[in-house]
């Protein structure tokens, strides 16, 4: 059996170490059209001052069945990177995220030199999947080479944030000021020391590159602007906590989230960080998800995600610290509202208009670049990906409800847009975020392999 593995990060990469330890025979082709994203995927391989794993060691094993895989692997290995040279691996570490695409990429390199049969690792760009006529289908890459492959797995990761409304009502879009896509190595590389920075969204990303900016001696201003204007809460210790509130089917998103806030709430009192609880839904997650009606699925979306997004995708305890300074440095300013007009008033100057939530009054703000950070783009229509859009064309892709990502059964299996999900393609990690909404983490993309890849494997 041929299967073709199409993006080595993460979630590629490790279906391939469990395919083959699951069926040593089978033969698995990993395509991956970047080169330098090969065994490591967009977060692994970036080579940023400041880019810790958004998880401690003791979360981040590639094995479930093996939990200390991953900071046993840190204990020995810590010494070959200078700055850790001289600390004490402990299991709450958040480890730089390169350092941990090293261990993935070892941790592959490993199984790979101990099978009969290696995966094939080929570097170019799968651009369309042709059938054969019989029951198993060609692999078509950019540079006109062809494979076969009778199952294959789309593990195609998380796609670069679109252009916000303002971009595209703007003539920004082409501006060389306007940094479109962050997770680009040399994103942040031309920026003068005493640059101003408006970073549009205030996620994990623009935490990251605003460390990593002051990391080189920025003393410029960064503006941050979200919708909301809330920043991702940091983590702490966390115990193991019952949930009471799982117990009741929820017709609407908001009676849940107000379940959960009383809960919450009520554990607070008693003592217990809120964190053990947010972190005690994550087994049910998925089934909540799966139990909302459609227009509910909406009205989380809408309403309930950025409250829910900030407690839920925490930051370090050193980030909230650095970020924390820079705020009260008065370096950094956090904005809520809506940017609503950009002008160009000189060689290096954009003023930039912000309507302030609940406010009248509008924000003029004098910056030199602007740094989109809003998330990736996850409406599979709106890529500009040749695969994407001509297995979308086919109609063997279409998108979920909510445009979230892939339609897909709960284990991953690509419905087509006949409703059909027989044609041998799965998926997993990013893509299924329609279906399964908490799939994005290496801790989700584990448990869904762990289901999938015995059904691909056999
Ligand atoms: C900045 C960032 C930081 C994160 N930090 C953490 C963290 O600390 N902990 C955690 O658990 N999760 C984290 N995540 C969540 C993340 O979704 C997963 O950890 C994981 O990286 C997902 O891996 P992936 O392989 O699905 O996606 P990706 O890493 O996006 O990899 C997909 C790969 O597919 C390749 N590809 C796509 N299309 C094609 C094609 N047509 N042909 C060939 N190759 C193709 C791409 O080049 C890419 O290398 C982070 C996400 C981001 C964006």
């Amino acid at each position: 059996m041929n299967v073709a593995i199409i993006g080595s990060g993460l979630t590629g990469t490790l279906a391939a170490i469990y395919l083959k330890k699951s069926n040593a025979d089978t033969n698995v082709i990993l395509f991956e059209k970047s080169a330098d994203k090969t065994l490591r995927g967009i977060p692994y391989s970036h080579q940023l001052e400041y880019q810790p794993l958004n998880v401690n060691t003791k979360g981040m094993t590639l094995f479930d069945d093996n939990p200390l895989h991953f900071f046993n692997w840190w204990k020995q290995n810590h010494t070959r990177y200078p700055e850790f040279k001289n600390i004490v691996p402990k299991e709450g570490d958040f480890v730089q995220r390169n350092i941990y695409g090293d261990y993935l990429t070892e941790t592959f390199e490993n199984m790979n030199q101990s099978v009969s049969k290696p995966v094939k690792i080929v570097n170019g760009e799968v651009i369309d999947i042709l059938e054969t006529g019989n029951s198993d289908y060609k692999i078509q890459l950019a540079d006109g080479g062809i494979f076969e492959a009778d199952k294959v797995l789309f593990a195609l990761g998380n796609f670069p944030p679109s252009d916000p409304t303002f971009v595209r009502t703007s003539a920004i879009a082409d501006d060389p000021a306007y940094i479109s896509h962050p997770w680009l190595d040399n994103a942040i590389d031309d920026l003068p020391k005493d640059a101003s920075v408006l970073f549009v969204g205030a996620g994990l990303t623009m935490v990251d590159l605003s460390v990593s900016l002051k990391k080189r001696g920025a003393t410029g201003k960064f503006y941050v602007v979200s919708r909301r204007g809330l920043l991702p809460r940091p983590h702490a210790e966390t115990a193991p906590y019952t949930l009471k509130c799982v117990d009741k089917k929820y017709d609407t998103a908001l009676e849940l989230f107000r379940a959960i806030r009383k809960e919450a709430k009520e554990a607070v009192s008693n003592g217990i960080d809120w964190r053990s609880v947010i972190d005690a839904i994550r087994p049910y997650t998925q089934t909540l998800w799966l139990n909302l009606p459609e227009h509910e699925k909406r009205r989380f979306l809408s309403h309930i995600r950025p409250y829910w997004d900030v407690l839920r995708h925490r930051m370090p305890q050193e980030s909230f610290r650095q970020i924390s300074g820079l705020q009260e440095s008065g370096q950094m300013e956090l904005l809520a509202g809506r940017i609503c007009n950009i002008k160009r008033t000189s060689a290096d100057n954009l003023e930039v208009t912000i309507c302030p939530r609940n406010q009248t009054e509008l924000v003029k703000i004098n910056v030199s670049r602007i740094i989109n950070c809003t998330g990736p783009q996850s409406d599979y229509r709106k890529l500009n990906t040749p695969l994407v859009t001509n297995l979308l064309n086919k109609g063997w892709f279409t998108t979920d409800e909510q445009s979230l990502g892939l339609k897909t059964d709960i284990k991953g299996a690509i419905i087509d847009t006949a409703g059909n999900s027989n044609r041998k393609f799965y998926t997993a990690g990013p893509p299924c975020k329609g279906t399964l909404w908490e799939c994005t983490a290496l801790r989700d993309i584990r448990s869904q392999l762990n289901q999938l890849i015995p059904v691909i494997a056999n």
